[in-house]
């Protein structure tokens, strides 16, 4: 799919322009095929969000995206503390699930070995989860991590999401927060401009007043919730200042992920060493987490 130029805000009710916009800044993609090129990143000036402006080829980007994903240590850990908040919230073995776009559906089998039979899958890029009869039906839970900040019309994907909840059901939304990433001048942490912005496949980064604004436009509530993010936890190693730290040391690009665990980099920096285990006492700031429920009458 090719998109357009994209130069006016999409996600607010009085937006920006990428004439009006006081930070604009070039940013490399953070995939190794595509290092050499350059995206223009933009931030509204009403909401706060990030735009990427130019026109790309989305299939040839997503080609192999993600595919080498297993679920191993890293993503377990990051379900158990999923499922351990989805919990928190009500979500049991009879509840019904939607994760909108799942990728390769990890989460849903981790999800059905433990007994969670009701649990479905959407993603437009996945064959096996395209089938968009999944998004007429209603659920108790629909949550979507990290996916947001893919789509071309955010308020579209937002209002499909809250459209599949039952009264009373709880849509999660994590993203990055484009309030905590600074476009000029120098990121501190570890967290850097160039992999949260992750060009040119987060085509909009949301502010949180943008995402809020979201929810209230389809009448939902906002459910207090700890602004930790799935993989900010105790667990050794599974913490978000360790993982950023293993990045930053691996290479400093999105292939990481994919890539096989460099046991070198580890055993040669006693920094992350120290991270893995008290890395969650130094929370990095640059995404965040929203609980909407539907409280609707009708
Ligand atoms: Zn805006």
């Amino acid at each position: 799919m090719k998109t357009t130029d994209f130069t006016t805000c999409n996600v607010c009710d009085n937006p920006g322009t990428l004439e009006t916009a006081k930070e604009v800044e070039e940013i490399y993609s953070d995939r190794r095929k595509f290092s050499d090129r350059k995206f223009t990143v933009w931030r509204c000036s009403s909401c706060g969000s990030l735009h990427s402006k130019e026109a790309v080829n989305l299939d040839e980007y997503y080609q192999g995206y993600l595919g080498n994903q297993r679920l191993d240590y890293f993503l377990s850990c990051m379900y158990y503390t999923r499922l351990k908040l989805l919990s928190k919230y009500g979500f049991r073995k009879s509840s019904t699930l939607l994760d909108y776009g799942c990728n390769q559906g990890l989460f849903l089998s981790f999800l059905r070995e433990r007994g969670y039979k009701n649990v479905f899958g959407y993603d437009a890029y996945i064959p096996k989860y395209a089938d968009e009869t999944v998004l007429s039906k209603k659920y108790d839970f629909v949550v979507s991590y990290q996916v947001i900040e893919h789509v071309e019309e955010p308020r579209h994907f937002f209002r499909q999401a809250a459209s599949c909840l039952e009264q009373g059901g709880i849509l999660v939304i994590e993203t990055p927060n484009a309030t905590d990433i600074s476009l000029s001048g120098i990121d501190e942490g570890p967290l850097d401009k160039k992999r949260l912005l992750h060009q040119p496949y987060h085509r909009h980064t949301l502010s949180q007043q943008a995402l809020l604004g979201l929810g209230l436009s389809q009448g939902l509530s906002v459910v207090p919730s700890s602004s930790r993010i799935e993989y900010d936890t105790l667990f050794p190693g599974v913490n978000n200042r360790a993982i950023s730290t293993y990045f930053q040391l691996a290479g400093d690009v999105h292939d990481v992920i994919e890539e096989p665990f460099q046991i070198k980099t580890f055993l040669t920096s006693p920094q992350l060493w120290f991270y893995c285990f008290f890395g969650y006492f130094f929370p990095v700031k640059g995404y965040m987490r929203v609980i909407f429920q539907n409280l609707s009458e009708s």
